[in-house]
């Protein structure tokens, strides 16, 4: 029994993702430390938590004050239990996540909430969202995912579905999307959509590097940066597209709530650069009501792949200040 008495003081941030676990703990407000491992392919929610735990002891030898956990899927806030997440290997029913942990790490208080909800808590707190009360996070990875700031707290909505933009339909019986939907924001703006896309065309007869710089393994966002640098017409054709989607799906969402900021993240729009996000700045701005041009600002995330470890930490009740930048 790891006693509670022997508690450090640490909070523990960490980000699952569906291949790699990134973990910070915090202490006194200053991050005092880091761990990364694989994540489990094998063993399913059980590998997970003993994955969890283990990098959770690296950082703290004794029991943590808490655990934040940022994960992808469907999660309850509420009871900590991921009801659904097709991108962690093996998780195939509901899993109460929190209560696992918790038990083992010295039954600590564990939180346990989606990786975009917790990445927007992050810039909102500490990055490119400071200062604004209301805004939307949108990451574009392999997929695309949004999280809300209203009135300064962050909007789960009943079903925890909120703000998640990458399953809005901007294009009626348009590409099938990874959820099975069509036509969603994410089939036409995130790494796996577009390099579905871009296989469908290379098949047909396409002439793309895309394929060729990607090999047999996945086309990463480093690929499609490489490709454009190239001037690879089907990679052109595709970031136009998911420009597209992303703009229209923003200026429908900023006309709906009036929030006047957004901010960017996600592994391709990171490895894609401040061009991209000024495109979807331009584009959205063409779509929304003229009273709220002025105001709308569109900014890349501050915080990198980070974030969403940041933003666990945060969501387990720690303050954190980060050394300032340069
Ligand atoms: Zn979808």
């Amino acid at each position: 029994m790891t006693g509670r008495q022997n508690r450090s003081g640490a909070t523990i941030g960490i980000d699952l993702g569906g291949t790699k676990i990134f973990a910070l703990a915090v202490d006194n407000g200053q991050i005092v430390g880091e761990a990364k491992e694989k994540t489990p392919v094998h063993g399913g929610p059980l590998a997970v938590v003993d994955a969890l735990a283990a990098v959770i002891g690296q950082l703290t030898p004794s029991a943590p004050a808490a655990v934040g956990v940022g994960a992808p899927g469907a999660i309850d806030h509420r009871t900590g239990v991921i009801r659904w997440a097709p991108n962690l290997p093996g998780w195939i029913e509901p899993f109460n996540l929190a209560s696992a942990l918790s038990a083992a790490v010295g039954d600590c208080p564990v939180l346990v909430d989606n990786d975009v909800n917790v990445g927007t808590l992050a810039e909102h707190r500490l990055g490119a969202g400071q200062g604004h009360d209301d805004l939307v996070g949108i990451f574009v990875g392999t997929g695309v995912g949004g999280g809300l700031i209203l009135d300064g707290r962050l909007r789960r909505g009943p079903t925890g579905f909120a703000g998640e933009i990458g399953h809005m339909v901007v294009r009626t019986g348009g590409r099938r999307c990874g959820c099975g939907g069509r036509g969603h924001v994410e089939a036409y703006a995130g790494r796996a959509g577009m390099e579905r896309r871009a296989r469908q065309l290379a098949d047909r007869g396409s002439d793309t590097v895309l394929v060729s710089l990607a090999k047999a393994r996945r086309m990463t966002s480093s690929v499609f940066a490489r490709a454009l640098a190239a001037k690879d017409t089907v990679a052109l054709n595709l970031v136009e597209g998911a420009v597209e989607a992303l703009a229209q799906a923003l200026a429908a969402t900023v006309t709906v709530l009036d929030v006047p900021l957004v901010v960017i993240g996600g592994g391709l729009a990171d490895r894609l650069g401040p061009s991209f996000v000024a495109r979807i700045e331009a584009a959205t701005a063409e779509l929304v009501p003229g009273v709220q041009t002025g105001a709308l600002r569109i900014v890349p995330g501050d915080l990198g792949d980070r974030g969403g470890a940041l933003g666990a930490a945060l969501m387990a009740g720690t303050d954190i200040s980060l050394p300032a930048p340069g």
